[in-house]
């Protein structure tokens, strides 16, 4: 059977009666917006990820857009993130008119490099132009960033500390959940995530009551003590009790697939040649929502995966410093070296739970190959 690079296909295969009655019952009752299901999930997902709040939205940006809202990030903040995320990461500070300011990243585990961290904040304070505010890690391809240590630097300066956990839902850091690091963590039920719906979706975590108050809020139109006082400015930013359903179903055998995505990158590691993983520091666990390489050769090495019918994809081929709508604004070529070379050799492998131990050999066997030559 071909191999795929993430099988949702399968896991709906197993879970179909299960999803069926979800939708079913949601259906039947006829609450779709902020129905039983959205309570149940983010009473069931704030006590798994450890925290004492769970609001849920509409999609892992509005999850990182609703935070920087609640604590009024504005034109002339500056907020300090990764050059080395998805977009959306950046694009919600530029879309309040906050600045990002890059930081680049440790060039093992690919995230935020904490020591570059504190020279990026007493820049912009030197500057003066701009006022430090807040800092949103990214946990990318499900491992946790040196939450520690950012939040050391964060305590320093009185910054805000968002954990974009949209990738590492399943991550463990030092004992402690992603989406319970930070002040307050976003994530996304986008259907590729570890944890995804059939649609779009997104998850805040905080212990922060009077945030927790704010968001809800700002998810319902800025909606005061009843639902015609408005207070301030917010969002339509509601989940769907269909796409909660859907997630209640998946949260019951979370912890099973988190375990088997374990044993393939267990595998992978023993079996890889020729290319370098994602390092995973000791106490660290990682959500795997990609398995991601390094290769000096990574083109010749994803057309022979290619030419075997194995799907490999790169994520990131471009910081976002380099991305046409941050250019100039945020930084220009050579600015983040790190980020930038290993965009140019990192490629991610298929994964998820069901891959087997003879197909995570043959992948390995092929990248171990030398390439055929030209016919
Ligand atoms: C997917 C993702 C988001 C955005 O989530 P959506 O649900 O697609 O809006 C934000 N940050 C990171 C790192 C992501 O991978």
């Amino acid at each position: 059977m071909a191999i795929s690079f993430m099988d949702l296909k399968t896991q709906y295969q197993r879970l179909e009666p299960e999803i069926r009655r979800g939708i079913d019952a949601v259906l039947a009752h006829g609450r779709y917006i902020m129905g039983p299901e959205v309570a149940e999930l983010e009473r069931r997902l704030a006590e798994w990820v450890g925290v004492k709040h769970a609001v849920s939205c509409a999609s892992g940006t509005d999850a990182l857009l609703m935070p920087l809202m609640a604590h009024g990030i504005q034109p002339g903040d500056a907020v300090f993130t990764t050059p080395f995320s998805f977009i959306a990461t950046a694009e919600v500070v530029a879309l309040l008119g906050a600045t990002p300011i890059f930081v680049d990243i440790d060039p093992e585990t690919f995230n935020m490099d904490p020591a570059k961290l504190t020279p990026a904040v007493a820049a912009v304070k030197r500057e003066g132009r701009l006022r430090p505010r807040a800092i949103i890690p990214v946990d990318l391809f499900g491992l946790p960033a040196d939450d520690d240590a950012i939040m050391a630097v964060a305590a320093r300066d009185d910054l805000l500390v968002i954990e974009d956990a949209a990738q590492s839902i399943g991550g463990v850091y030092q004992g402690r959940r992603c989406g319970s690091l930070g002040h307050v963590a976003s994530t996304s039920f986008y259907p590729a995530k570890p944890l995804g719906a059939y649609g779009d979706g997104g998850m805040i975590f905080t212990d922060d009551d009077d945030l927790n108050a704010t968001l809800t809020s700002i998810r319902e139109h800025g909606q005061g003590s009843d639902r015609y006082d408005n207070v301030r400015l917010g969002l339509n930013g509601r989940l769907d009790s269909i796409q909660a359903a859907v997630l209640l179903a998946k949260l019951a055998v979370f912890e099973q697939e988190l375990s088997e995505r374990q044993r393939v990158a267990d595998l992978y590691a023993a079996a890889l040649r020729g290319v370098t993983p994602q390092t995973i520091p000791a106490g660290y666990r990682s959500g795997w929502a990609l398995y991601s390489v390094l290769s000096d050769q990574r083109e010749p090495v994803m057309a022979k995966l290619k030419q075997a019918d194995i799907p490999s994809v790169i994520y990131y081929r471009k910081p976002l410093h380099l991305q046409p709508v941050f250019r100039h604004m945020c930084g220009k070529e050579g600015d983040f070296p790190v980020a930038e070379s290993v965009a140019q050799r990192i490629f991610s492998l298929p994964m998820h739970p069901f891959l087997t131990e003879t197909d995570i050999q043959r992948i390995a066997e092929i990248i171990a190959t030398k390439a055929s030559p030209p016919s």
